[in-house]
């Protein structure tokens, strides 16, 4: 008998053949490296500019010593922390390797191959990724005006339908939702659909216009609000995000979780970064100054852009996006094209501090013209 090879692509789940891989921004050593650059600015995916906050710093070498024991598999005192801050009980916290872990675990703990998940055009690419990777059948609805069109994601739900993401500002549009637009989507999802509000960019939306989502989860057993470390609180390297829910969904969603799915660096970076204050008023300032800096070159320069809420801005740079990326790339700026996300005459910058944003300028003017 002759041994035929494994076909690989062949075996794996058809939803999973059908995933593109994810598209990270590209990375600061890679391009230095491939293009002998000596200074590369990376505003390619919304990282925190500011540098870790000190108190981190300090709390992560005194952690070192530990690293030879399994982390807290129930991080008391982050969730302790975190119970706190948000008012709930600390059984309704699930912990994430990111956020984006806490997503997976939602999808696999919920939907199943028959199901149908609902979330918008141009909306962020793990909620396709967790969807197919399941079977289930992925629903995009045609965004509004670049943001997510509720009426018609309400009008997409069917029999099937077993979750919902809406991010919250949505990345990478920056498009935000009105607390009244949720308020009144929540009304009209029936109780047996989940809705997953992503709000990875919380902190940066102004105070008075945040949605009281947490409080929310009184009223809609179906609600799950989720958030992260990785971008004002300047913690992506260590992948660290949560889930706020009931009680019941956090418990069903525990049993799913790898036990130690958030090591002791996060953990530990995670509880006192919510106690620097400071560094997150000052992480929204520079945000909110570098958001302005960006605006007014698009205003001077006649690019348009999709107003954000997040940390990032999306710039209508015209169908020579693709090539402008590279140009970019070779003038020691790492931005990231947006094509895959049906936006093919875009690039979306993050905000970094005042020189590295205007070293994106710069580079913009140099070569466009
Ligand atoms: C960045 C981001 C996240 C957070 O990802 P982590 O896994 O927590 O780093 C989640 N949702 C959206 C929309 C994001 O842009």
């Amino acid at each position: 008998m002759t041994m035929a090879r494994f076909d690989a692509t062949a075996a794996a789940n058809p939803g999973v053949r059908q995933l593109q891989p994810y598209q990270a921004g590209k990375p600061m050593d890679e391009l230095q490296r491939e293009l002998g650059l000596s200074h590369v600015v990376k505003l390619a995916s919304n990282e925190n500019p500011l540098g870790l906050s000190e108190k981190v710093r300090t709390a992560l070498q005194g952690e070192l010593s530990d690293l030879i024991r399994y982390p807290d598999a129930n991080g008391f005192y982050l969730k302790s922390k975190l119970a706190e801050l948000q008012g709930v009980d600390t059984h309704q916290i699930t912990l994430g390797n990111g956020s984006n872990d806490v997503l997976e675990i939602l999808a696999r703990t919920f939907v199943n191959a028959d199901n149908e998940v609902i979330f918008s055009q141009h909306a962020f690419v793990v909620y396709p990724l967790v969807t197919q990777a399941i079977g289930a059948k992925a629903v995009a609805v045609p965004a509004s005006d670049y943001g997510h069109d509720l009426d018609a994601m309400a009008g997409a739900i069917t029999d099937r339908t077993k979750m919902i993401f809406i991010a919250n500002p949505n990345n990478p549009t920056g498009t935000f939702l009105s607390t009244e637009s949720i308020k009144t989507f929540l009304d009209k999802v029936p109780s047996n659909v989940l809705v997953v509000l992503d709000e990875a960019y919380y902190e940066y939306v102004a105070e008075h216009e945040r949605a009281p989502s947490i409080a929310w989860l009184k009223d809609y057993p179906n609600l799950v609000v989720s958030r992260t470390f990785s971008k004002a609180y300047g913690l992506a390297g260590l992948r660290a995000g949560y889930a706020v829910t009931s009680a019941e969904i956090a418990d069903l969603l525990n049993r799913i979780r790898q036990p130690f799915n958030v090591n002791s660096l996060s953990l530990k970076a995670a509880e006192v970064v919510l106690d620097d204050h400071d560094y997150l008023q000052q992480a929204i300032k520079v945000n909110a100054a570098g958001m302005q800096q960006l605006i007014e070159f698009c205003q001077q320069d006649g690019f348009g852009y999709i107003s954000s809420h997040g940390n990032f801005l999306t710039i209508e740079v015209g169908p020579k996006a693709a090539d402008i990326y590279q140009k970019l790339l070779h003038e020691g700026v790492i931005v990231r094209p947006v094509a895959g996300y049906e936006l093919p005459n875009h690039l979306r910058v993050s905000i970094g501090l005042a020189d590295e944003n205007q070293a994106f300028i710069d580079a913009m003017r140099r070569i466009s013209y």
